[in-house]
């Protein structure tokens, strides 16, 4: 019998999980079906505890639901624990539900790959979303000296304050931000909403590097005020996003599929 996968959202029909998990099968030569589910915002575990009793072997989670998967799981990886979300949900032979959170090694191995090695980089995370707070330990392991902005402030104070046993790590407000970084990561769903995050021009300098979480057709909103700052070199979060789900399908799977073919794929479909 063929394994069942699924992505749970709302919305969900602009998930490309289905399209990424279904090549990382052919590539691994698994059996398996993944299918993206529109969960009712208010419906999210009756739907997942309907999946998994009608034989779903795992799911990923996307917005808005990461917080809510957290609390369904019984069993939770230090990732997600830390994450207090989770993106990849694993249903155990004993009937329980297992939790990790994949998206903070699918940005640094990403980020590392567009920009090389970030061990002792002065680092900008701006935004202190569920998708900063799953990138930070991460991107600490990886060695950065990172600095936490956010609109609202005291929001980026907490994490600072949570993750501050795990590397260095500070907060700052926008208004304090008065030096230029090595690489600044944007995190907030200011794109989303064809929103600008107001920052200063001093934090980029001719040697800055910029990754913008969020992906799309263009050059993004923030990547184009980057390079308009004279940035060095800036990416999008395509490669995150076909990472992540890399992640999610070797806990699953037990095997790490290859990202490239797959990502130049939807770079193109996205183009
Ligand atoms: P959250 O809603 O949890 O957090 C949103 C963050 O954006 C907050 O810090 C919020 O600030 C900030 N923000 C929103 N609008 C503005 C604005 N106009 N100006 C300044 N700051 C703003 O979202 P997530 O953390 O879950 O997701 C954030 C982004 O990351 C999304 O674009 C999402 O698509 C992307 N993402 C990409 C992934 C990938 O694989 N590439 C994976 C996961 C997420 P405040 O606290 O002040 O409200």
């Amino acid at each position: 019998m063929i394994d069942k996968y699924a992505v749970f959202g709302n919305p969900i029909a602009q998930s490309k999980s289905p399209f990424i998990h279904t090549e990382f099968a052919k590539q691994t030569q698994q059996a398996i079906s993944y299918q993206a589910i529109l969960a009712p915002v208010d419906q999210f575990s009756q739907s997942l505890m309907a999946f998994f009793a009608n034989g779903g072997k795992g799911a990923n989670v996307t917005a808005p639901f990461k917080e809510q998967a957290y609390a369904a799981c019984d069993e939770l990886s230090e990732l997600a624990k830390l994450a207090g979300a989770v993106n990849t949900l694993i249903y155990l032979p004993s009937g329980k539900i297992r939790g990790d959170n994949t998206d903070g090694v699918g940005l640094v191995t990403d980020v590392i790959q567009h920009f090389g090695d970030i061990a002792n980089k002065q680092v900008l995370l701006v935004g202190a979303g569920g998708a900063a707070r799953g990138c930070i330990k991460p991107l600490l392991q990886a060695g950065v000296r990172l600095t936490i902005c956010n609109r609202t402030y005291s929001k980026a104070q907490k994490l600072a304050d949570l993750f501050n046993q795990f590397g260095d790590v500070k907060a700052k407000s926008i208004e304090e931000l008065a030096t230029s970084f090595d690489l600044i990561i944007n995190s907030t769903s200011a794109g989303l909403a064809g929103e600008l995050i107001k920052l200063p021009s001093c934090i980029i300098d001719s040697n800055t590097q910029c990754y913008d979480m969020s992906y799309g057709a263009e050059v993004t909103l923030f990547n184009q005020w980057a390079l308009s700052q004279g940035a060095n070199k800036v990416a999008d979060g395509l490669g995150m996003l076909v990472g992540q789900a890399a992640h999610s399908y070797n806990i699953w799977r037990g095997v790490m599929p290859s990202t490239q073919a797959v990502h130049q794929v939807l770079r193109t479909q996205l183009s």
